[in-house]
């Protein structure tokens, strides 16, 4: 991990709280906005967002195909829109996605009463042996479906909302927002 650098999409969303996070966990953070700067990332984060804009920025740019090759060899990780981003499948409403996990999200599936919480999650045995961590959700989708390769690191009311394929991760919530590093140096571990 040392002396490797995470690129933050920064299009759209809360990429300056990832940066920050990044460096926290004792990474190096640079910030994309061009297909150009990807040449120096070892991994990118899709941050939280509006994914519908985020799409239509990343067709601006030109970016979605470069984002795509970026990850056949290299680790990408999505929060909460950067999830939807992604996945597989997209609904409510269905949108295009970069397809790089094996999941389908609804996306503002919490609904509008309790649409933001910070919860308090329980962990996989995977992370640090257990415990517990704190988890912001914004507007957040559901993971509906994983499929097979996907591994479930953290669930909250009988849902993922953690999980990982190979070298990509996708979290439905917001640990850039928390004093926890735990989501941000388990990444930088996969660099
Ligand atoms: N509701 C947003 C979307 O569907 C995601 C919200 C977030 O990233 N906090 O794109």
């Amino acid at each position: 991990m040392a002396g490797k650098t995470v690129g933050i999409l920064a299009l759209q969303g809360d990429f300056a709280a990832h940066r920050k996070a990044v460096q926290r966990a004792g990474g190096l953070a640079v910030e994309v906005r061009v297909a150009a700067e990807l040449a120096q990332c070892d991994g990118l984060i899709i941050p939280g967002g509006e994914s519908t804009t985020m799409l239509k920025l990343l067709d601006q740019e030109a970016l979605t195909e470069s984002i795509r090759l970026f990850a056949e060899h290299k680790p990408v990780y999505g929060s909460c829109a950067g999830a939807i981003l992604l996945a597989r499948e997209v609904t409510h409403p269905p949108q295009p996605a970069l397809g790089l996990l094996d999941i389908t999200v609804e996306r503002n599936a919490y609904g509008r009463q309790i649409d933001s919480r910070i919860a308090r999650l329980p962990l996989n045995e995977a992370i640090d042996g257990g415990g517990e961590m704190e988890a912001v959700f914004i507007r957040a989708p559901i993971i509906r479906r994983v499929g097979g390769g996907v591994t479930v690191l953290a669930s909250y009311g009988g849902d993922p909302v953690w999980v990982e394929a190979g070298r990509h991760m996708v979290t439905t919530f917001h640990p850039e927002l928390s004093a926890d590093s735990k989501v941000h140096a388990r990444f930088l571990r996969k660099l």
